[in-house]
């Protein structure tokens, strides 16, 4: 029973803050040992929340969470032994960097020489070995940052918070920062969960994704499945880039085919999602890089005008106006195009059914 039981089970979880409204909305998760768990949402839908209940600064009004199968409910947080690390860094100022990483195991009663010998292990593991005796003032922004990730970690917990831990850091150290947290993930076998509304940090560094919205999870699986096949309009919308038409199913074919709102009849063939019944109203999403120029690329086919194209360095975005003043966004890849579609010409776009994808409207 305990191997099949994951490390981290929340089951029915609810928030409310005292009077408000809910938080967090009868969670259901799991966490599995050694993977990397990333709840990724908009900016109050109840990540940090959730996060803080599960490292224990934060009860749950219902529900319940175990750890290993036992719930936590009664354990303090320095009893659940998780490692955090939270946006600001909150090293203490007047110790060295190798006091402040060496706090967790001082706390722990652990021996001397145990202590320096895993210090400097810490220190050479996030490559800042040569300067322990500094104090984090003298540090840059990142470097204060990997302190602080080893300070999380050197004490070697079986479960990791982190909540938008490169929040504060520019775009270049925050890139490095998150392939060397996935590096560190790998090569100690960690088991985390983390926190952040950057959805390319979430599918850069995440085994599996937890979409949040109003403090539901409203998707959860791996970054190529949340990106390909989202399970709703949020989804879609929030993940990547993405063409979005309101429309209703008009019963013709097998009942995929879907009459656009606000054209002059354009009628698009699509997959469904999620099954729903004939003539019911519908979002129709259609990823940007799945639209090829040209016809035969599938079985839609639409005719427009170009509005623009903008060069992007790694791709070429068009837009594209069809009838009925709809935009449709395309992205090329740069390999292969020679010359970007002039402005104001006429173009032929098309895509396979099983990339128009069919989904619940709005939550
Ligand atoms: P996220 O981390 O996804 O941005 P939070 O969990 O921080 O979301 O917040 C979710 C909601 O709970 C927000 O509406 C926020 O204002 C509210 N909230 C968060 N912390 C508190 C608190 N301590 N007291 C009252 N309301 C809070
Ligand atoms: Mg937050």
């Amino acid at each position: 029973m305990a191997l099949a039981e994951p490390l981290l089970r929340l089951r029915g979880v609810t928030k409310r803050y005292d009077g408000g409204g809910l938080v967090v909305d009868a969670l259901d998760l799991t966490v599995e040992r050694g993977e990397f768990l990333t709840l990724l949402g908009p900016s109050g839908s109840g990540k940090t929340t959730t996060l803080m209940m599960i490292a224990g600064f934060e009860q749950a009004n219902a529900g319940e969470i175990l750890y290993e199968g036992r719930s936590i409910a009664n354990l303090p947080p320095h009893k659940r032994d998780f490692g955090v690390v939270f946006q600001s860094y909150a090293l203490f100022p007047h110790m060295s960097v190798a006091e402040n990483v060496a706090f967790p195991l001082t706390l722990r009663g652990i021996a001397r020489a145990e202590i320096d010998r895993r210090v400097a292990r810490a220190l050479d593991m996030i490559e800042l070995g040569g300067l322990g005796a500094r104090r984090p003032g003298q540090l840059s922004g990142g470097q204060q940052q990997r302190v602080a990730l080893a300070r999380a970690l050197v004490f070697e917990p079986k479960l990791v918070l982190m909540d938008e831990p490169l929040g504060a850091l520019d775009k270049r150290l925050r890139e490095q920062m998150q392939l060397e947290i996935r590096r560190l993930h790998r090569e100690l076998g960690l088991t985390v969960v983390y926190v952040t509304h950057d959805q390319t940090e979430a599918m850069v560094m995440s085994d599996r994704v937890a979409v949040f919205h109003l403090g539901r999870v409203q998707q959860l699986a791996d970054p190529r499945t949340i990106h390909e096949q989202p399970a709703n309009g949020f989804v879609a919308r929030f993940i990547g880039e993405t063409n979005a038409f309101d429309g209703r199913l008009t019963g013709t074919g097998d009942g995929r085919d879907v009459r656009i709102d606000g054209s002059a009849g354009l009628v698009l063939r699509g997959v469904a999602g999620q099954s729903a019944p004939r003539s019911a109203y519908v979002l129709v999403s259609i990823r940007p890089e799945r639209i090829s120029i040209g016809d035969g690329h599938g079985e839609n086919r639409v005719v427009g005008r170009v509005r623009q194209a903008i060069y992007f360095g790694d791709h070429l975005g068009i837009e594209v106006a069809i009838d009925g003043g709809a935009m449709v966004r395309v992205n090329l890849g740069v390999r292969g195009v020679d010359h970007a579609p002039v402005p104001d010409s006429e173009i032929v776009l098309s895509w396979r059914a099983e990339h128009t994808l069919l989904l619940e409207p709005v939550i």
